[in-house]
């Protein structure tokens, strides 16, 4: 009998394996504790491997019909100059630019198109409190509270898809082990204006101590301020004008707005964590996207990596879940097959976190080396970074199952 499948958490990792899933006719609940998708900064990034999946999926072009800004290039500011490390237009790919489109739209629109499979439930406002469990340990389901009370849901497999601060990874007794990001991040946001750069696109400002990400998006500007780790209280004491004046410093263009910031409330703190537990599955349980493995914003692509991990999943879940609860050999080898490509990603990022605190340390401004300066003038250098960044490494493609379940062309 065709196993069901509780999805716990509806972010990008979970709604993508629940739409997958559905879509190959596997019965899935998702269980979302919001009552909708609504949140502020949570990473806008849509990269190229996922808009050419989405268009071998064939909902790409009515994805891409929701508003949202094409990124070209990845540059860095500094008082030396400006670098540009990644350049997606020069893909060979017509999807050659990372889309950015907020969070909720992409959301929505994962969860409306899954909803046109019958075996497909969703439960917003629905918050997993506790893990039913076999004689032998084995998950066989949830126990989860909404506006009507508390509920148990029988699952052949139960996924947790739920962040970073999982609970389901916290009720199955797996720790993650953290591998010590140095920066904090201030997320605050202001509003585009007419005579803004139009090629302002994911653009990294270099500065004394700190340094912003800027970002662009339908009607307004993601702005992500460097802290130093634990110096929310510390800025917080100084109050927003040291933050409005380095931005208006680095980001000229934005002085005639940033009196706009005026209050800590209208600002969201990004902990930076870079992080992963050492086995992403128990009987029963398989954990993916950041309830396994948590990265920083750098490269901006945490949201790729949650839905790398829902693709590699239901590659192997798919065929397994016609027959019964998949073995814990299926699980493991989901995270075989994917945890390469994190370590690759984490032992990067650790690299940039600690250049950036040993720069802070020294009073010196956080530059990029002089050497990628020289690099990034080859165009293929350029190219090279955007092939990497837009896909990350070794990044999956659909297998024949999954193929064949979703109707789908083995190549493409
Ligand atoms: C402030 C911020 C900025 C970021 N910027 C970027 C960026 O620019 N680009 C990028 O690619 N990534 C960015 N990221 C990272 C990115 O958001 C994550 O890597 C990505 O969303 C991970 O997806 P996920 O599906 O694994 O988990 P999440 O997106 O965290 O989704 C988890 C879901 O589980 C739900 N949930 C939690 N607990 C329960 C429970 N007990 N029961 C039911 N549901 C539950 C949550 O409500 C949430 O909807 C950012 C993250 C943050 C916090």
């Amino acid at each position: 009998m065709t196993a069901h499948t509780v999805v716990v958490g509806g972010g990008p990792g979970g709604m993508f394996l629940a739409y997958l899933l559905a879509r190959a006719g596997r019965p899935v609940t998702l269980l979302e504790r919001h009552h909708d998708f609504d949140r502020d900064f949570r990473g806008d990034s849509l990269h190229p491997w996922t808009l050419e999946l989405f268009d071998r999926l064939g909902i790409g072009e009515r994805l891409l019909d929701r508003p949202h800004v094409k990124a070209y290039s990845f540059r860095f500011h500094t008082p030396r100059g400006t670098v540009t490390t990644s350049e997606y237009r020069l893909l060979d790919t017509p999807r050659n630019y990372v889309a950015l489109m907020p969070q909720v739209r992409f959301l929505d629109f994962l969860a409306a198109e899954a909803s046109a499979f019958d075996g497909f439930t969703l439960r917003t406002g629905a918050r997993v409190t506790g893990l039913l469990t076999g004689p032998d340990g084995t998950v066989t389901g949830v126990r989860y509270r909404d506006d009507a009370g508390e509920h148990e849901l029988a699952a052949d497999l139960v996924v947790a898809a739920d962040g970073r601060f999982s609970q389901v990874r916290r009720l199955a007794g797996i720790e993650p082990v953290s591998l010590g990001a140095q920066t904090d991040l201030l997320w605050f946001s202001l509003p585009h204006r007419d005579g803004d750069p139009e090629d302002a696109d994911v653009d990294l400002y270099l500065g004394d101590h700190h340094y912003i990400g800027l970002i662009s998006g339908p009607g307004r500007w993601q702005i992500g301020y460097s802290l130093p780790k634990g110096g929310l209280s510390a800025a917080r004491a100084a109050g927003v004008e040291p933050i409005r004046r380095f931005v208006a410093e680095q980001v000229p263009w934005l002085a005639d707005r940033v009196g706009l910031l005026e209050d800590f409330k209208q600002t969201t703190l990004l902990s930076v964590d870079i992080s992963r537990v050492e086995r992403w599955h128990a009987p029963g349980l398989l954990l993916i996207g950041d309830a396994a493995h948590v990265i920083s914003p750098t490269g901006g692509n945490g949201i790729l990596m949650a839905l790398q991990d829902a693709l590699v999943a239901a590659d192997r879940l798919v065929p397994a879940l016609e027959h019964g609860t998949p073995g814990e050999h299926v699980l493991a080898g989901i995270q075989a097959d994917r945890e390469p490509a994190i370590r690759q990603v984490q032992a990067a990022q650790v690299r940039v976190e600690h250049q950036v605190a040993r720069a802070r340390e020294r009073g010196r401004p956080i530059t990029p080396p002089g050497f990628l300066r020289l690099l990034t003038r080859i165009p293929a250098v350029r190219a090279r970074s955007a092939r990497s960044n837009a896909y990350g490494p070794n990044p999956p493609v659909p297998g024949p199952d999954l193929c064949r379940a979703l109707e789908l062309t083995t190549t493409g």
